[in-house]
């Protein structure tokens, strides 16, 4: 058995670690600051420990934090990562610098169970729950870290399926013991679990971004094989009798696939079901991949359908598209590892 990794534990899990390995009760407030708080990467930095401490602590823990094994550099700034886990498999992990916005985009799984036909990663299958540690380790290990402004968990896997691992990330990017990161800088994105998001609304403050796709459940079914059991009336039925706060944002995510569900029928419904939500659509553009079927609209009908919706008092915008010269649909580019390795 190796060690335990400390990076990625809450103060409460910390605390027992104290416990465990003989230290203070306050050692556990120390060992986060250094966790969290401090850009080390060892025990043995942690200089206000004792020695004798530090040596307590290795026994049984190592400190956690592990480099991108590659990356690749788009034209236009975005980067993408790869990282190791489950011991042979990859994630990926996507560095987007905007203007005044450095966003990282993180993977909450390895592979993903849900199915939809337009996503390579789910084309992956399932290969593992990612801990919170993999999860924020894709954060503290970016090398672009200093800069980032924004988090989002939209990279591989659905997050509310890995929920108590994500929970955990996010307590410990907003604690104050921990990165002390305003929720409100940090989105997580689900494709519409209805037992999730009722926790996650519970229990988080951050931003909730829900895969829409369609307003029609037939359709979002075929789109999304696992919606068969999350009626569409049923997820909004739970966000609309969430008292939401002013400084939640909850937004819609919406790819446009040509000639499928972008109609004017779509626009109609959308206007409908979204009706008094306090929300946003966000449009984007389909990154075509390899044997699908499926094809993006010109941006011209793009704009007509953003348009149409702003004109029924729905709030959208369309997502720039970015890194498309570096397999920016999500899961290519660990796909392509994997199989290399094979
Ligand atoms: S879109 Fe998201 S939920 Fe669907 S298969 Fe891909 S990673 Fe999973």
């Amino acid at each position: 058995m190796g060690r335990e990794k400390l990076f990625g534990m809450t103060l409460n899990e910390l605390v027992a670690v104290a416990r465990r390995s003989g230290l203070p009760g306050y050692s556990a407030k120390q060992i986060a600051d250094w966790l969290y708080r401090k850009e080390i990467r060892s025990i043995s930095e942690m200089s206000n420990l004792s020695v004798k401490a530090r040596e307590l602590l290795s026994e049984h823990y190592e400190f956690g934090l592990a480099e991108p094994a590659g990356s690749s550099v788009s034209s236009d700034g975005t980067k993408k990562y790869l990282y190791r886990v489950l011991e042979s498999k990859f994630i990926e992990t996507a560095y987007i610098p905007e203007d005044h916005r450095a966003t990282v985009c993180l993977s909450s799984q390895c592979g993903c169970k849900m199915g939809c036909i337009f996503c390579m990663t789910g084309k992956q299958g399932f290969q593992g729950n990612l801990s919170s540690n993999e999860i924020l380790n894709q954060f503290r290990s970016l090398p672009e870290f200093r800069n980032l402004t924004n988090i989002v968990y939209m990279g591989m896997g659905e997050p509310l399926d890995n929920l108590s691992e994500v929970l955990k990330s996010l307590e410990i990017l907003t604690s104050d013991w921990g990165y002390g990161w305003s929720p409100s800088r940090i989105t997580v994105s689900t494709i519409g679990l209805k037992e999730g998001i009722k926790e996650f609304l519970e229990k988080s403050r951050c931003h909730l971004a829900v895969s829409l796709h369609s307003p029609f459940d037939e359709e979002r079914k075929k789109l999304i094989p696992v919606q068969k059991t999350n009626e569409l009336s049923e997820v909004l039925g739970i966000i609309r009798a969430f008292d939401l706060n002013r400084q939640r944002r909850i937004s819609f995510e919406y790819i446009l696939f040509k000639g499928m569900n972008d109609t004017p029928r779509h626009i109609k419904e959308m206007a409908g079901i979204l009706n008094g939500i306090r929300c946003r659509v966000n449009l984007i553009r389909y990154h075509n991949i390899p044997g699908s079927p499926l094809e993006s609209p010109d941006m011209s009908s793009i704009v007509h359908f953003r348009d149409s919706l702003n004109a029924k008092g729905i709030t959208a915008t369309i997502r720039t598209s970015r890194g498309e010269d570096i397999q920016a649909a999500c899961g290519l580019l660990s796909t392509l590892e994997q199989n290399r390795m094979i």
